[in-house]
């Protein structure tokens, strides 16, 4: 496996695969750390959790910059992925054990009755590129907490990241064997699923390797979690500050490169001020300052892969040819390195690629909306349903678009956004299962039942 700086195209590193035996000696020594890790009583496991935290903190700057180097993050956002890494594993460390303490239920007068939640064993988590780090802490931190061991497979354009969670880990005091990293493809993946060793798999990453994940897993009746793609709506209404709205619509579009499964990706806009919004947006999108993603005026940096650049800029032609006009971007930049522009399509029609499929990179779709009625049923015109912002002055009727949206993650006068206290993932093809709260953290657990008569 080899690790290439995006920006540049220069080789970083190699890693050797890990062979069969070396996955297999992997789940092996999972296996039997679950017994040793899952007795040790929950504070513990919590503090060394704390212990990660404070080691994230102290490291910040060093693994910001192999994330900026390996995929091409703007570095003021890498350092903000490492902190939030370190936040949801304090999060946990404080939280988890009164969100898995036994939970007494009342049932018959003489029996004693209650739910506990006892972990299964390891869980293979299935990680992308995009949000390196994050993604990974966000199944750890819970799934450590709650005594089950892990084993990730990361993305393969990111094994100096994988290695260098394991080595956090390690350095806070996690036995060996309680989070290990595979080197491997993911033509190996379904092989591992299919180990009777491992228990359940978490995927973060495309809806076709979820649906290839979940069925390999249904096969062998295990359990999963399917984060996956998301075409969130922005909703626009007609009484919403146009020039703030612009700016937050600029930054949900953009952030990480464009490259977030939350990012804001279709833009529907009241018909009172669409030309004012759209004005203002192409605005916005034009004044970011594309470059090297280690420069810290750097609002866009490349594209994580050429070939992701290349679907990009095929899915914005196509929806070109199918009648949507270009107002800004929409052609590669003519540099060294995969940097696409911030681009802005209007006028786009509903079978449109940038209306249909997911846009992963800073491409923008506008669409103009009646009134209400026809606003939310545009912001629910897609397979996907992860997560959706409306952007009003009148708190009650952004609160009936939020109970109206079809996705996971609702949000009035805010950008969708991940955050530890409150669950997270999609519904449709975005997805089933939480992550974060006590919701994600009981995903992985048994719920037993105990009734003593
Ligand atoms: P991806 O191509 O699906 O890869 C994700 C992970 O799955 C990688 O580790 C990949 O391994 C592996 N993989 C790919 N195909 C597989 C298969 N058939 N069987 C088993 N494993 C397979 O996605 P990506 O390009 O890395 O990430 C972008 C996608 O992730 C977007 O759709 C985005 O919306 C989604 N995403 C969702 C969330 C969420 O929380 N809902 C968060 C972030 C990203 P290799 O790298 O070795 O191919």
């Amino acid at each position: 496996m080899e690790s290439v700086d995006p920006a540049t195209g220069a080789a970083i590193a190699e890693y050797d695969e890990h062979d069969t035996a070396a996955v297999d000696a992997a789940l092996s020594t999972a296996a039997d750390r679950f017994d040793s890790w899952s007795a040790r009583a929950i504070q513990d496991r919590c503090r060394l959790l704390e212990r990660t935290a404070d080691l994230l903190r102290e490291r910040t700057d060093e693994y910001a910059t192999l994330m900026t180097r390996e995929m091409g993050k703007p570095i003021g956002q890498a350092r903000s992925e490492v902190e939030k890494c370190a936040w949801v594993c304090d999060y946990y460390a404080e939280r988890a054990p009164e969100q898995l303490a036994d939970e007494v239920v009342g049932t018959e007068a003489d029996a004693r009755t209650l739910v506990s939640y006892e972990p299964v064993g390891p869980v293979l988590a299935v990680m992308p590129w995009n949000f390196p780090f994050w993604q990974v802490f966000r199944f750890l931190a819970p799934t450590l907490a709650a005594g089950n061991v892990g084993l990730l497979k990361h993305a393969s354009n990111v094994p100096g990241c994988a290695l260098a969670i394991e080595e956090v880990l390690r350095d806070a005091g996690v036995p060996e064997g309680v989070f290990t990293t595979l080197l491997i493809g993911s033509d190996r993946v379904d092989d591992v699923i299919r180990d009777d060793r491992v228990r359940a798999v978490t995927l973060t990453g495309s809806e076709p390797a979820g649906r290839s994940v979940a069925a390999t897993a249904g096969e062998a009746l295990k359990k999963t979690v399917l984060e996956l793609g998301g075409s969130d709506p922005f909703v626009v209404l007609d009484d919403a500050p146009v020039e703030a709205t612009a700016e937050k619509a600029a930054f949900a579009r953009t952030q990480n490169n464009g490259q977030s499964c939350i990012a804001a990706k279709r833009f529907v806009v009241h018909t009172d001020v669409y030309d004012e919004f759209v004005d203002a947006f192409a605005a916005e999108l034009d004044a970011l300052t594309v470059g090297d993603p280690t420069d810290e005026a750097t609002d866009v940096g490349p594209q994580a892969r050429e070939d992701l650049v290349a679907d990009l800029h095929d899915q914005v032609q196509r929806s070109v040819d199918a009648g949507a006009t270009l107002a800004l971007g929409g052609e590669p930049l003519d540099r060294e390195g995969p940097y696409y522009p911030p681009t802005l399509l209007t006028d786009v029609p509903e079978d449109a690629p940038a209306a249909t499929e997911e846009t992963f990179g800073p491409v923008a779709a506008v669409f103009e909306a009646e009134d209400d009625a026809d606003a939310l049923a545009l912001a629910n015109d897609t397979s996907f349903g992860l997560g959706a912002s409306v952007w009003t002055a009148d708190l009650d009727r952004g609160e009936r678009f939020a109970r109206g949206f079809d996705a996971g993650c609702c949000f009035v006068n805010e950008y969708v956004k991940s955050d530890p206290r409150v669950p997270f993932g999609g519904v449709k093809e975005s997805g089933y299962g939480r992550e974060l709260s006590r919701h994600g953290i009981r995903e992985f657990v048994n719920r037993k039942t105990i009734w003593v008569q």
